[in-house]
């Protein structure tokens, strides 16, 4: 059984940026300010997350790793949200199963923070009872999560991972991206052992202020802002989109569908295919883009990991993107 969840979770969790992804956004639920991010060796060896959110109860705590294990369900706004987050109280059960596993916590009312270890699913027990787990231990009130060697236990996922660098850069491009759209929350990340951080941005922070931080002012000042609130599908849209003055080798893409970050490969081929009428051949454009959008309406068959989301009036949402982009390239184009 051990083994079936393994495999299981090596689905979920494919690489160390997935993991992160989804550590984030459990910070992000828990209502943090701060994140600090520490990796070592793009994430494989060690990937730490610390914020100062609500923290995890000591009664939670034997439980938060097993499947299916969500605090999220309770209100219908939760609910609600399942649609979009497409798997729900699978993240730490999984991380659990692929690495060693520990949480230190404390919330607001608890005389101290708590350290527990986990493995497959959950709480280590230790045969002669004298270690503790969890232990009560000194922490401020938060959560920090420490992942270590990830996939020890899978020499097949392991092998499939990119080289430390490529796995460092798709690290720096999950927290850069979430940065930019969690602008009220502040973001640093750096790798264990170094002093110097690599990203920081400071809190309630805005969009654009981001985007000029971490993508460089030359892309900020070519920046329209778009906005749309289409009633018959029932979307709102909001975003910065670079106009005709700017473009780069490569594409930009960040796409946020009720707060999470994910892929539309659709959306993403038609707003690339407007901007082919306006920059230089080979060029392409940035676009960041954040979808709210009614989550009964967007597919959650489609696989966690691959982040690709399709939706109702896939084809309608879309062009009335592609028509606003548009309309922002012809009134920037001189
Ligand atoms: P989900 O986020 O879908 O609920 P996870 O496996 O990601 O499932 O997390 C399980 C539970 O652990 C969450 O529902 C939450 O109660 C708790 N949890 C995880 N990370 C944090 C955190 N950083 N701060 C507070 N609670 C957390
Ligand atoms: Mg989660």
């Amino acid at each position: 059984e051990v083994v079936i969840n393994r495999i299981a979770a090596g689905e979920v969790i494919q690489r160390p940026s997935n993991a992160l992804k989804e550590l984030l956004e459990n910070s992000l639920d828990a209502g943090s300010s701060n994140i600090l991010v520490v990796v070592k060796s793009g994430g494989m060896k060690l990937l730490q997350i610390q914020d100062d959110g609500t923290g995890i109860r000591k009664d939670d705590l034997p439980i938060v790793c097993e499947r299916f294990t969500t605090s999220k369900l309770e209100k219908f706004e939760d609910l609600q949200r399942i649609g979009t987050y497409g798997f729900r109280g699978e993240a730490l059960a999984s991380i659990s199963h692929v690495a060693h596993l520990t949480i230190v916590t404390k919330t607001e009312d608890s005389p101290c923070a708590f350290r527990a270890e986990y493995s497959d699913g959950k709480l280590k027990q230790y045969p002669d009872h004298v270690v503790q787990n969890p232990k009560p231990c000194a922490g401020k009130q938060g959560t920090l999560i420490i992942v270590e060697d990830l996939f020890y236990n899978m020499e097949t996922r392991r092998r499939a991972l990119k080289s430390v660098a490529e796995e460092h850069n798709k690290i720096v491009d999950v927290v850069t991206k979430y940065a930019v759209h969690n602008a009220k929350v502040g973001f640093s990340l750096k790798k264990a052992g170094e002093t110097m951080t690599e990203i920081r941005t400071p809190s309630r922070s805005s969009v654009l202020d981001n985007i000029k931080l971490l993508y460089g002012a030359a892309i900020a000042r070519e920046l329209v802002e778009i906005r749309c609130d289409d009633k018959t599908t029932g979307f709102t849209l909001n975003g910065y989109v670079s106009n005709a003055n700017y473009s780069t080798k490569k594409l930009t893409f960040l796409l946020f569908i009720n707060h999470r970050l994910v892929d539309s490969s659709g959306l993403r081929k038609s707003i690339e295919s407007v901007y082919y009428n306006y920059l230089p051949k080979g060029s392409h454009p940035y676009v960041y883009l954040s979808i709210d959008i009614d989550p009964r309406n967007v597919d959650v068959n489609v696989h966690p990991t691959k982040h690709e989301v399709t939706f109702l009036h896939e084809d309608m949402i879309i062009t009335s993107i592609t028509n606003s982009v548009e309309n922002v390239l012809l009134g920037s184009n001189h």
